[in-house]
């Protein structure tokens, strides 16, 4: 069974969402969630999938970046973005903490659907949160795994991708793929940004 992802203007993605005890995580109720999380988020196909995307008010998300998905991508492309691939695990009532360090590349959601844009993202974090057991875990996070925990963790406190992108690079998949997927963000920032003059 898959659940149905809500898309931008739906009032559940602008909420913040609620923690959890351990006893309500280790429910057989917050387990099947969390399965048929993960079938959807496969089924996408996504790296990420946060509660507030299937309507559920609650801190999980659940995260899985398979060798699969790195198979279609340029070997620059992976370099640059340091992706790897992280193994299926759920995160819970997550708090994090961001490095310094700032790196720019487009981004997509599946509640964003058909769109992407340049958004600025702390390249290492840490994180504290719980796992699927009710587990305390603590996850140092570096490159595009540390760009998804920051994306999932957004949606729990009610924030998408479009609040934090550069507007001006705000595009369709299709014309992303067509002219700008082998730009670096910050050349496609430069160009995007130089043709529009919005009237004072
Ligand atoms: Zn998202």
């Amino acid at each position: 069974m898959l659940l149905k992802i809500v898309q931008a203007g739906d009032p559940a993605l602008r909420t913040r969402a609620r923690e959890l005890s351990t006893d309500e995580l280790r429910s057989p109720e917050t387990q099947l969630l969390i399965e048929l999380m993960r079938e959807t988020m496969r089924d996408a196909p996504g790296v990420g999938l946060a509660a507030p995307q299937v309507g559920v008010n609650l801190r999980i998300a659940v995260i899985e970046d398979k060798s699969d998905y790195l198979r279609d991508l340029g070997e620059e492309e992976i370099a640059l973005r340091e992706r790897k691939p992280i193994p299926f695990h759920v995160i819970v009532n997550p708090t994090i903490e961001m490095a310094d360090d700032v790196v720019e590349f487009p981004e997509g959601c599946l509640s964003v659907t058909g769109f992407t844009a340049v958004v600025a993202r702390a390249r290492s974090v840490r994180v504290h949160c719980l796992n699927h057991a009710g587990e305390p875990q603590e996850i140092r996070a570096h490159g595009w795994y540390a760009r998804i925990l920051q994306h999932e963790i957004d949606h729990m406190n009610g924030v998408l991708y479009v609040d934090r992108m550069y507007p001006q690079t705000f595009m369709t998949l299709d014309n992303f793929k067509r002219t700008w997927k082998d730009v670096s963000a910050q050349e496609i920032r430069r160009r995007l940004s130089e043709a529009s003059h919005p009237v004072e």
